[in-house]
């Protein structure tokens, strides 16, 4: 490792070291920013009260609808519960265009979700969607209506289980006449404009629906602590004591079951420390914050999810190869136009594909680097350079995901029972981007109140598409029982 640019990556690499002790300094300012979530409004972490007070245990049954809106494909899909923690689901995935993800209006946007509603259920319910449309004309009434779960997942200021208002955007997307609206009357009019049978019942969070999913499909004598997503945005949801809630206490006309004691709550923890307080901070952290669509928040979330790791490591990438005194892709031509040199031109996958290529000849970041960046003909220093660099960041993103996990342990005192923490989780960064587990789990060690101790007794389980079952499951709960609804 003597040539200079191998040394000057290696550098650049130790910039995004993140030591134990900025972990454990970190995890308190979690626990302090999360409290303050808890009993009032406008705070950094937001700490949403989602109005679901109960967890799965896995005999739920029926037939559900579910929609997730929030990442690059919107999905709709029905699920079967069959009430012995199994279900079938039937999907379809459409990718949404971008001129409606950052350009178009509410309308446009939802109109174009409830279509997909309706080619759904012509192909897989034509028969419940013809007799409805049937009844309607012989002006029998509407009674057999579908219950959806509306997966949306942003940040969403909640009024009950089937309401709440959009705050902001986040991974890109951005319509801003949506913005304090509530997004469940937006999907519900658009259904009604093509006179669809289905009622939205239920606005779901995609890490709730993680944590739903999780406790349906493996109950255990505890439940489900945590859901938690690391894709292209990443977030979590937790079951916290409703009396901890004091923030509720205002919300004079909400309604829902209290009997549980528990609710679970939206953390919206890729706004932990916007301020960045605590938060490590590179330069390419900066440049990347200050040339996206919502600088100054998310700052949590532009270190850790799939959304921002390419970009932060074509940023360090340009740094290197703008550097005249060492010499990275030299037999390659890269021009101003090439995708390394364009914002967001390198997608976060490159970053898995290069961690997993342990071979000499790292052919597997060779073919990457031609497939994602155009780059031909890399040398073996210059994929190693690559390689230093992505080891770093990805790095730091998953010693960074220990600590919302550590503090949530800590603030719910689950470590001090002798039963196993379990938490569900899904998303492209934590199911395909290697070691993440192990080096979150590594960070989660050295935070003094958990120990090694404390890490044995966490089982992580990935809830693969969690979101569409959980929604079904938050559904289902909305629709039996009357108290969830508003008036
Ligand atoms: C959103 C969250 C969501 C997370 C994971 C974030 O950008 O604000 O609501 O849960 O992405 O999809
Ligand atoms: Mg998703």
């Amino acid at each position: 490792m003597s040539s200079p640019l191998l040394a000057e990556a290696t550098r650049i690499a130790r910039e995004f070291d993140y030591p134990a002790a900025q972990v454990q300094r970190g995890v308190a300012e979690y626990i302090r920013q999360s409290n303050e979530g808890l009993a009032q409004e406008n705070t950094t972490l937001s700490q949403i009260p989602t109005f679901v007070t109960a967890v799965p245990n896995g005999t739920e049954k029926g037939l559900y609808l579910a929609v997730d809106l929030g990442g690059t494909n919107f999905r709709v899909c029905s699920v079967e519960l069959h009430g012995d923690t199994t279900f079938s689901l039937t999907q379809s995935k459409i990718m949404i265009p971008r001129e409606l993800m950052a350009s178009g209006t509410s309308k446009d946007l939802f109109t174009f979700l409830a279509r997909q509603i309706e080619a759904f259920l012509r192909i897989h319910h034509n028969e419940h969607f013809e007799a409805h449309q049937r009844r309607r004309r012989e002006g029998k009434g509407e009674e057999e209506l579908f219950d959806l779960g509306f997966t949306f997942s942003f940040p969403v200021r909640q009024y009950g289980i089937n309401s709440g208002t959009l705050i902001r955007w986040t991974k890109g997307f951005n319509i801003p006449d949506a913005v304090g609206h509530d997004v469940c009357a937006l999907l519900q009019s658009a259904i009604d404009d093509l006179d669809l049978p289905v009622r939205v019942a239920a606005l779901v969070n995609d890490t709730v629906g993680t944590l739903m999913a999780r406790s349906y499909t493996s109950p255990g004598e505890t439940g489900t602590l945590l859901g938690a997503i690391f894709g292209t945005g990443t977030n979590g949801a937790y079951v916290e004591k409703l009396d901890k809630i004091t923030k509720l206490k205002s919300m004079k006309d909400a309604h829902f079951d209290t009997s549980t004691g528990e609710m679970i709550i939206n953390a919206e923890w890729g706004s932990f420390d916007n301020q960045l307080g605590v938060l490590p901070s590179t330069i390419y952290d900066r440049e990347l914050d200050a040339d996206s669509n919502n600088p100054g928040i998310q700052m949590f979330e532009k270190r850790v999810s799939g959304m921002f790791l390419g970009e932060i490591l074509r940023r360090a990438l340009v740094a290197l190869h703008k550097d005249s005194k060492v010499d990275l892709f030299s037999n390659v031509s890269i021009t101003p136009e090439g995708l390394l040199y364009r914002q967001w031109g390198l997608d976060t996958s490159l970053l898995s594909v290069v961690e997993a290529d342990n071979t000499s000849q790292m052919t597997d970041i060779k073919t990457a680097l031609k497939d994602h960046l155009n780059i031909e003909n890399a040398s073996n220093e210059d994929c190693q350079a690559v390689k230093i660099l992505t080891h770093a960041i990805g790095k730091r993103a998953a010693r960074l995901s220990a600590v919302p996990l550590a503090a949530i342990l800590i603030h719910t005192g689950k470590l001090q029972t002798d039963d196993i923490v379990d938490v569900g989780v899904d998303g492209s960064v934590v199911e395909f981007y290697p070691n993440f587990e192990a080096h979150l789990r590594e960070a989660l060690r050295e935070v003094k109140e958990v120990g090694v101790e404390g890490d044995k007794k966490v089982r992580i389980g990935i809830s693969k598409d969690g979101s569409g079952v959980g929604a079904a499951l938050i559904a289902l709960v909305a629709s039996k029982d009357e108290n969830l609804k508003n008036p």
